[in-house]
Parts: C-alpha cells; sequence; structure tokens
C-alpha cells in the first residue's frame, strides 16, 4: 500500500456519510494519499476499500435504494417515483457519473408521502382520468372525471352495456374464450373493471364489437 495512513477524523467522515453522500464528498473530506503539497486525493478504490474494510462490504450503498428497488419495494412505478422526485426536488446520489441513482430511506419516505397525497381518486388509487388523462375535473366516478362519466355512461347505454363496471366484468366473464389475438385485451379490460375502473372508449368499442354491437 504505501499510502497515508487514515486518520481517525477521516473515517468518522467516512462512518457519518455511509449512505448519505458520494465518492467526491469522501475524497473532499479525506484529504490527500500522501504528506507532500501536491498529492492527489484519495482515490475512488481506495475509498471504497477502506469502507469495506472498516464497515463490511457495499457499506456506501448502505441505508439506499436503487431506483429500481425503490419501485419494487413501494408498488409504484419508476415514472411515478421520478414525478415525486423532481416535485419534491430531491437530489439523488450517485457513486459514480453513470452509476445507479442511491435513493435514502428518508427521501423514499418522502415520496412515498408525496405519491400517497397525489392520487386524482383515492378511492381507486388512479393518477388521472382512465379515459382521458385529465386530473383537473373532479372524479365523478368509476375512475372517469365528469366529462368522460357522462360520455362514457350515454355510450355504454347506446350500444345496449351495462354501466356499472361489475356488471360488465360479470358480462365478459360468461363470454367464450377469446380468440388468441383478443385475449391481452379480455385480460386487460378485467382486470381494470376488477378494480372497479371503467373501460375507456376504445375498451367499449373493441367489447361492443367483439358482442356483435
Ligand atoms: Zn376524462
Amino acid at each position: 500500500m504505501g499510502g497515508r495512513r487514515w486518520t481517525k477524523k477521516e473515517d468518522d467522515a467516512l462512518f457519518d456519510g455511509i449512505g448519505v453522500f458520494s465518492i467526491p464528498w469522501f475524497q473532499r473530506k479525506a484529504g490527500k494519499s500522501y504528506d507532500y503539497p501536491h498529492a492527489p486525493l484519495r482515490s475512488r478504490k481506495a475509498i471504497y476499500s477502506r469502507a469495506a474494510r472498516r464497515l463490511g462490504t457495499g457499506s456506501l450503498t448502505r441505508g439506499t435504494h436503487t431506483l429500481i428497488a425503490a419501485a419494487r419495494e413501494t408498488g409504484y412505478s419508476r415514472g411515478q417515483i421520478q414525478r415525486a422526485q423532481s416535485a419534491l426536488n430531491q437530489k439523488w446520489k450517485r457513486l459514480s457519473t453513470r452509476g445507479p441513482y442511491l435513493i435514502t430511506f428518508d427521501q423514499l419516505d418522502e415520496i412515498i408521502g408525496w405519491l400517497r397525497q397525489d392520487y386524482w381518486c383515492m378511492k381507486l388509487h388512479l393518477y388521472g382520468c382512465v379515459n382521458c388523462g385529465d386530473k383537473q375535473r373532479p372524479s365523478a366516478g368509476m375512475g372517469l372525471c365528469q366529462w368522460c362519466y357522462r360520455r362514457l355512461r350515454g355510450l355504454l347505454r347506446r350500444l345496449d352495456l351495462p354501466t356499472q363496471p361489475k356488471k360488465i366484468l360479470i358480462l365478459m366473464q360468461s363470454m367464450d374464450e377469446p380468440p388468441l389475438e383478443m385475449r391481452a385485451f379480455v385480460q386487460r379490460a378485467k382486470a381494470d373493471l376488477g378494480r372497479g375502473w371503467s373501460l375507456d372508449e376504445k375498451q367499449i368499442r373493441t367489447l361492443a364489437a367483439m358482442l356483435g354491437k
């Protein structure tokens, strides 16, 4: 090795910063590798190996989640988490310029709190109208905004289909096994209806066509 020993102060900085700060931060805190005026900063590798020796492998990322892990653990999509990040103005750390973003527990707590409040329709866990995506107009039920609610109910009646998601689901469950190319559509529509969501206009028209209406 031959480099300068890590002082207690440097080790303390390393310990305090675990899970919070990036490698450049450690480099500023840890000082130089050798005892001469223009000595280089401690290398990335030196910081990793010191952290591993003192605090165990993986310690620099301890207390953090990657975006993928955060999405898996919270059930929110990556897009939703990124939307919350930008709304909350959070800065996520990264151990290298191309490394994954690391979200601390505190940041993730804040994100979950924000996303919880962010639902446009709390009851159905929706971020906007299922038909048009609008989130300004009030929710009128079945995951639809007032405008779409009126329109789609009218459309369902004209097509002689039930208006309640549950009744449409029962109707779909009674249908024959769909042709192969329609299976994905049917599966998705049943899942949406099962959550109490309305079908969107395109789904309603596809269903009507399948039923020969
Ligand atoms: Zn709408």
